[in-house]
């Protein structure tokens, strides 16, 4: 694979319009399990630059309003295989009433919303970018675009996803924080730990001598529990306590929750055993009991550095001269969900900053720079399997 001399497709992005058209995407209301809107409108757009569309139904497993959103595009070139794009129809919160101001080159919101950049900057992007890869007339493979509902309460479309719907086996997934360049090969396995513990409930004036504080127990437990950071590569958090009754009344069962992520599976084990046998061991020396249950919620995911979608990433990025840079998350994301199920692919960075919140912004540069490296994995996509 050499490096191409110059990105025509990327050229072809126009600045102008892909702004317009994410401050129109932003715009849509679509917060997550309530994606229709977003939905109607892709159905035009992508229908309009030569898609077929397909739903799942995936919304029927969370009441949702829509499913997951397959779209296909056949290339110029049937040998070369598909590439996917994927990211996620929904926002965190509401977007309507967006009033998107840009300053020095950033654009935020009014401090009333959020912006919705997170991740309505990758869905303008991909459509921008086929726009411009339609208007260059570069030769290229077929497309496919894979768009989830309900990620953000923790990529829960993804997970009820109809996977025979996709063609593709290879694809990014621009949706991080880092500037374009980032390129993450590397996710979290990730699972919750639930501690049931349970004591004695008892009235501390009626019948105080037959209680056995939950609280305690699980305290002493949880004086032993190794947390935070624990090597380099694992982190474990206990995030809920819950229970108790009255303040007269001596809490019988308390309930404690938290979530251990890990880049191995062997560690990730290993935690969730050290959480189980430190509340078990408070449990068994103070008379209590404990139930357990460990909750999966997705597998982590280890792209090679020279990998095809790697080094075409990586060549993709010069050619538009934005510098490439390999990186590790121990976030979660649809990635983790869509290699977990056969899929191969890598989260990209598209730039945005404070997302979650009011404070939510998205520079230009990295807007434009995202439809451009779309466009330019589109074509770099096709001389990299030319020259295979
Ligand atoms: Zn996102």
């Amino acid at each position: 694979m050499t490096q191409k001399q110059f990105a025509t497709a990327a050229e072809q992005v126009n600045e102008e319009r892909l702004l317009e058209l994410f401050l129109e995407l932003a715009k849509i209301n679509g917060p997550s399990s309530k994606e229709q809107l977003v939905a109607d409108y892709l159905i035009n757009a992508l229908t309009e630059l030569g898609f077929t569309l397909e739903f799942d139904e995936a919304h029927k497993k969370f009441n949702g309003e829509v499913g997951n959103l397959i779209a296909w595009r056949e290339g110029t070139d049937s040998s070369i295989p598909p590439l996917f794009f994927s990211t996620h129809m929904d926002t965190v919160l509401p977007t309507k009433g967006l009033k998107p101001i840009i300053k020095d080159g950033i654009i935020y919101s009014d401090g009333t919303t959020i912006l919705g950049a997170d991740d309505r900057a990758a869905l303008a992007s991909y459509l921008e970018a086929i726009r411009a890869v339609i208007e260059s007339g570069i030769p290229h493979g077929p497309i496919e675009f894979v768009l989830t509902v309900n990620e953000q309460p923790g990529l829960v479309g993804a997970i009820h996803m109809d996977y025979s719907k996709v063609k593709s086996k290879d694809g990014y997934i621009f949706d991080s924080s880092g500037d374009v360049g980032q390129i993450i090969l590397k996710g979290p396995y990730s699972s919750r730990i639930w501690l049931t513990v349970e004591g004695n409930a008892a009235h501390i004036a009626l019948n105080a001598e037959e209680g056995n504080s939950a609280v305690l127990i699980a305290s002493k437990g949880l004086l032993n529990m190794n947390l935070g950071t624990i090597d380099d590569e694992t982190l474990a958090n206990i995030g809920i306590i819950e229970g108790g009754e009255l303040t007269s009344i001596i809490p019988g069962t308390v309930r404690v929750a938290g979530e251990v992520r890990s880049f191995s599976k062997e560690k990730l084990e290993k935690q969730l055993q050290h959480m189980e046998d430190v509340m078990q061991e408070a449990a068994e020396k103070n008379g209590g009991k404990l139930q357990v249950i460990i909750e999966k919620k997705y597998s982590g995911f280890d792209i090679p550095e020279d990998h095809i979608l790697t080094k075409t990433v990586e060549t993709a990025a010069h050619n538009i001269k934005v510098n490439p840079y390999l990186t590790e998350t121990l976030g979660g994301a649809d990635t983790n969900v869509l290699n977990e199920n056969g899929l191969t692919c890598i989260t990209l960075g598209n730039g945005f900053q404070n997302i979650h919140s009011f404070r939510e912004c998205l520079s230009v540069e990295n807007l434009i720079n995202t439809g451009r490296l779309t466009a330019g994995l589109i074509e770099q996509w096709y001389y990299n399997h030319k020259k295979e």
